[in-house]
């Protein structure tokens, strides 16, 4: 029955209505895109406040004293600055969005990419600049094995699109990835940091010499990956790297002044 729909539809010259990726639903003409506007709203914003170094939400549960002008550093951004000068994230890196990128990275879902990158677009359109403006944009890259099984680099997409929309030039092939690791996800912090530690090199420094690079990746889980690259693009000469991330997957901690 089915197959004689679609015989019908194709004869008739009759569009197909297009499904949400993720509920399946009819999306109404007016929503562009591969997401139904149900969904698009259920996709959560990081919230403010946030640590100014490493973006983490922050729950401040007492009236703050002034003077502090919204400038906030979490305990583990104090115990251990980071070697990134500031990150920050779209949304929540759950439900709906934890959904949409895992179609998207494992099911190959190409299209999706333009839906996740809008909201990339639309974070930088509603006024969240990046400070001070970069001057090169670079992305965090798979290693070859693991982009020869995917066929995609899902960050090397969001950071050509955003290149794109801020007319800034996207680096490639230059901060690259030369052992293949183990998924970051499984792993516990520590490990983290041994699975990462020396995987990244910067192949041609004077590309990068004193510039403020925007650096681009899907997913900041404890932040041990950027903040990898951060280290390898600094010792390589790079003047600042300021990280933006697509999701972000601790939702908040609770801010403490000691
Ligand atoms: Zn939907
Ligand atoms: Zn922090």
């Amino acid at each position: 029955m089915k197959d004689l729909i679609s015989i019908f539809r194709k004869v008739m010259d009759i569009p197909f209505p297009r499904r949400c990726r993720v509920c399946n639903s009819i999306i109404g003409e007016e929503k562009k895109g591969d997401i139904c506007i149900g969904c698009w709203r259920n996709i959560r914003l990081i919230e403010r406040p946030l640590c100014s170094y490493c973006g983490i939400s922050l729950q401040i549960s007492y009236d703050l004293p002034e003077g502090l002008n919204g400038y906030y550093i979490c305990r583990r951004c104090r115990e251990t600055p980071p070697e990134f000068d500031s990150a920050r994230s779209v949304c929540h890196y759950d439900g709906i969005l934890k959904r949409l990128i895992h179609i998207y990275k494992y099911n190959r879902v190409k299209r999706l990419g333009d839906d996740l990158l809008s909201l990339m677009i639309n974070y930088i359109k509603s006024g969240n600049n990046i400070h001070p403006p970069p001057n090169i944009i670079m992305y965090v890259p798979l290693h070859r094995r693991r982009l020869k099984e995917r066929g995609f680099d899902q960050s090397y997409i969001l950071a050509r699109g955003i290149g794109d929309y801020l007319n800034i030039l996207l680096i490639t092939d230059n901060l690259s990835k030369t052992r293949h690791t183990k998924p970051q996800a499984k792993l516990s912090r520590n490990e983290r940091l041994n699975n990462i530690k020396g995987t990244f090199i910067v192949k041609r420094p004077e590309e990068i010499r004193k510039m403020n690079i925007l650096l681009i990746d899907d997913v900041f889980t404890t932040g041990t990956t950027v903040n990898e690259c951060a280290m390898v693009l600094k010792k390589g000469g790079a003047g600042r790297v300021d990280v933006l991330t697509l999701a972000r997957a601790v939702r908040s901690v609770t801010y403490d002044f000691c």
